[in-house]
């Protein structure tokens, strides 16, 4: 099957994250915790043409998802989509037009079915996605403590697994943040480590998974190479290069990669 679906992520990460699912007749954007300026820079640098774009979907409210979409909107007429609950939770996100859609519904936005799960985080009423169109798909998770029963069957076998793999935890116990961040960090309502994320695998991945896309990584407590080899260790996949930052199965069927903060990267 050739791939129907695109995945650019423009940034990843507690600094900002924005990403565009672009498919054969229109793209939607994920998320807008970036500058409109940077978005837009992010996207030239990786071929993704925003012009495209005829949706917005929010995950959830933290500024680090939402910090860029007011001024996004002033340039945006396409249809800003995400949860009743979190649309009402802060003032900046009620005065913007939201098509509110419930955390388990399913519809289309230009040709590409959008299937949503809840995730769980200490906010309103987070979600994630995963994106079909002709038998390609793309799932879609950041930003929780754990995978739902909703969220492990919906990322089932996709062909491109962009999921969270935000901390080691050891470099988080030990590391410099105060007690309670580590305890909001590490709890079922905070973010998923590499660990938690390479035991999710065994289960999420299927013979249509190509490619697996660590995001959401901490810059104090991981490092790309670390999440890239826990999540090797658990497909069988090998460094292509002496960072480890890149693995793939001796079949050369599976790549596993990281996200970034300051650096987009596409998947075909
Ligand atoms: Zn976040
Ligand atoms: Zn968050």
């Amino acid at each position: 099957m050739s791939p129907k679906l695109h995945l650019h992520i423009l940034a990843s990460g507690s600094k900002g994250n924005a990403c565009v699912v672009e498919g054969p007749e229109g793209s939607i954007l994920v998320d807008c915790g970036i500058s409109r300026k940077r978005l837009l820079d992010r996207a030239r640098e990786t071929g993704c043409d925003m012009d495209a774009v005829d949706a917005v979907l929010l995950t959830h409210e933290h500024s680090d998802h939402t910090a860029g979409l007011t001024v996004f909107c002033n340039h945006f007429a396409g249809e800003l989509i995400t949860t009743a609950g979190t649309a009402a939770s802060r003032p900046y996100l009620s005065d913007l037009p939201f098509t509110l859609v419930s955390h388990d519904d399913e519809f289309a936005v230009a040709g590409i079915g959008v299937r949503c799960f809840p995730t769980s985080h200490d906010v309103a009423d987070p979600m994630g996605f995963r994106f079909s169109c002709d038998g390609d798909a793309i799932g879609y998770v950041t930003d929780t403590g754990h995978l739902t029963d909703p969220a492990l069957a919906a990322l089932d076998d996709v062909r491109v697994l962009a999921i969270e793999s935000n901390h080691d935890a050891h470099m988080l116990k030990v590391g410099p943040y105060p007690g309670y961040l580590k305890e909001r960090i590490s709890s079922g309502s905070g973010h998923l480590s590499n660990e938690q994320t390479a035991a999710a695998l065994a289960d999420l991945v299927g013979p249509d998974t190509e490619t697996i896309v660590g995001m959401h990584l901490s810059q104090e407590n991981n490092r790309p190479s670390l999440a890239v080899r826990t999540m090797s260790s658990a497909v069988g996949a090998e460094a292509v290069n002496t960072t480890f930052t890149e693995a793939r199965t001796p079949d050369g069927h599976l790549s596993v990669i990281a996200a970034g903060q300051d650096r987009p990267i596409t998947v075909w």
